[in-house]
C-alpha cells in the first residue's frame, strides 16, 4: 500500500510497546511531514542512546561509563544492596530520597511461562556481589505483581543459602498489588522502602 521506505518505518514503529498499527502510521505521517532536522534529530538521539549507554559492570543499571554514577559514588551506602528488576525502577526509587545504598537490577522477572528462568536475568551476579562480602542488607524491590513475588522468594531463598548472615528484607506492603513500582507515587513507595521487612 506505501512505499517500502515507508512501509518499513511503520513496521519499525509498529514494534515499540503500546503502539499499534495504526498509532505507527499516524507517528509515520508526522514524521514525513516533520522537517529534515526534527526527524533526523529523534533518528541521531537513538543511534546515540544505542552507541553510548551500556550496562554497568556492578549493578547492570544503564549507564555510559564501566561503572554507573550511583556505582561510583562513594557517598552511597555499599552495605546496602536494592535490588530491582528494571533501570526505571532505580529512578522511582532514587525520586523517593529515602535510599542511599547501591542497586542491584535484575533485568526483569522470573516468568516460566515466557521463557525467563534465574539464568536470565542477573541472579547469579547478586549472589556474587553479596557473598563477595561487605554488603549487610539487601533490599528486595521487585514488583508487586505475580512474577515479582516470585522473582523475591526465589532471590531470598537464595540469598539465604549462600549468605545467611545478611539481612534480606522486603518492600512493605502499602503497595498497589499488580502494579510496576514505576506507578507508585513517591510517598507510598519511599513508605513501603522505610517498613521494609525481614523475609
Ligand atoms: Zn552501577
Amino acid at each position: 500500500m506505501y512505499a517500502p521506505p515507508v512501509q518499513r518505518l511503520i513496521t519499525e514503529l509498529s514494534k515499540l510497546p503500546g503502539v499499534g498499527g495504526r498509532t505507527a502510521q499516524r507517528l509515520a505521517f508526522h514524521l514525513l511531514r516533520s522537517s529534515d532536522e526534527e526527524a533526523l534529530a529523534l533518528a541521531e538521539a537513538i543511534r546515540e542512546v544505542k552507541a553510548r549507554i551500556g550496562l554497568c559492570e556492578v549493578c547492570f543499571n544503564l549507564s555510559d561509563g564501566p561503572r554507573c554514577r550511583i556505582c561510583a559514588d562513594q557517598r552511597r551506602d555499599p552495605e546496602l544492596i536494592c535490588v530491582v528488576e528494571e533501570p526505571s525502577d532505580v529512578i522511582s526509587i532514587e525520586r523517593t530520597h529515602e535510599f542511599r545504598g547501591r542497586y542491584h537490577v535484575l533485568g526483569g522477572a522470573l516468568s516460566p511461562i515466557d521463557g525467563i528462568d534465574p539464568e536470565d536475568l542477573k541472579i547469579e551476579e547478586l549472589y556474587a556481589r553479596v557473598t563477595d562480602g561487605g554488603v549487610r542488607e539487601v533490599v528486595i524491590a521487585t514488583n508487586p505483581t505475580t512474577t515479582g513475588e516470585a522473582t523475591a522468594l526465589h532471590i531470598a531463598d537464595g540469598l539465604r543459602a549462600a549468605v545467611p548472615e545478611v539481612t534480606v528484607t522486603r518492600l512493605a506492603s502499602g503497595l498497589p498489588v499488580g502494579a510496576d513500582l514505576e506507578y507508585a507515587d513517591e510517598l507510598t513507595l519511599g513508605r513501603a522502602l522505610v517498613g521494609r521487612r525481614a523475609v
